[in-house]
């Protein structure tokens, strides 16, 4: 697996696997690797000639507050999981690569990108969607893969593409869960004793939300209210929001009739996660 720092560098390696007729699959993550992000480099190796994942732990979709001098960084594990998954090459650049002196250029989806995640974390998706379409424009990919994990970021991933015409068939793969139930993310290294425990109340409240909805529940307060119960059993869980949303346009439901999504964020201590339930409904 080549290791490439450079975006002229990576360019030039994707342009010529481009001119020998090859297509190229872009996995764009953050490191700290586990199963979740391996399942889309798998389906790109199944998909495409070449796989490009990317490492960059991107400081413009941080906010202030946030994570992004303790994000989990496990480079040489993540390596060793990139090659046992059949990954052609790693893009690996610095802040400075990303961002020279200089830079000024934002891209930023709107609407899509208003609630949800968007309401706690206002700068986050104009950092996703800037590093996305460089990284775009970097790897000349004919693919990319997303995970459903990240529901809100796809949807506004797949907006971008289309409105600025980047020819690239963004790919989104299921989410990949722990035994337990708990969605995988880098961020779970910082769930320890208890908060690990406490982290299971999201995938729990999504499978009842669910059970209430097959069960004919439409009344979406109903089943907030069951979640939140739910949720709030756990002493260090904090609800940033539960919403039951449109597939694609990511507004708010009040009453459930067609496909809708289960969507929420969680505080386990000061750890905030995600998890999401697609939910098909459709009356056929
Ligand atoms: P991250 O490194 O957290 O930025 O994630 C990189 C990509 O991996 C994103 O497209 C995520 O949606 C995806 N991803 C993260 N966790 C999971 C998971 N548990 N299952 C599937 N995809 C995931």
């Amino acid at each position: 697996m080549k290791i490439i720092e450079s975006p002229q560098k990576l360019q030039q390696f994707a342009q010529k696997q481009k001119k020998s007729g090859k297509t190229i699959g872009l996995v764009p993550t953050m490191g700290a690797l586990h199963q979740g992000h391996f399942s889309l480099i798998k389906k790109s190796v199944k998909k495409c000639d070449v796989t490009i994942a990317s490492i960059f732990v991107n400081p413009t979709q941080f906010g202030a507050n946030e994570d992004l001098g303790k994000y989990p960084r496990t480079l040489e594990e993540d390596i060793k999981g990139l090659k046992a998954n059949g990954a052609d090459a790693l893009f690996l650049p610095s802040n400075e690569n990303m961002y020279p002196e200089g830079y000024n250029t934002w891209v930023e989806v709107k609407e899509l990108t208003e609630g949800l995640c968007g309401k706690s974390r206002p700068t986050h998706f104009r950092g996703v969607t800037t590093v996305v379409s460089k990284l775009f424009n970097v790897c000349l990919c004919d693919m990319a893969f997303f995970g459903q994990k990240d529901y809100q970021q796809a949807m506004v991933i797949k907006r971008m593409t289309e409105d600025l015409n980047f020819p690239v068939k963004i790919v989104v793969c299921p989410i990949v869960r722990e035994k337990d139930g708990l969605a995988m993310s880098s961020r779970n290294k910082y769930l320890t004793g208890e908060l690990r425990t406490d982290a299971l109340v999201l995938s729990i409240a999504l499978k009842e939300a669910k059970t209430l909805i097959k069960n004919g529940e439409t009344n979406v307060a109903s089943i907030k209210a069951v979640m939140e119960k739910c949720i709030t059993t756990a002493k260090s869980a904090k609800i940033d929001y539960i919403e039951i949303i449109h597939p694609e346009t990511l507004q708010n439901i009040d009453t459930i009739s067609g496909d809708c999504v289960i969507a929420l964020a969680v505080y386990i201590g000061t750890t905030r996660l995600i998890d999401n339930e697609i939910i098909c409904n459709s009356v056929s």
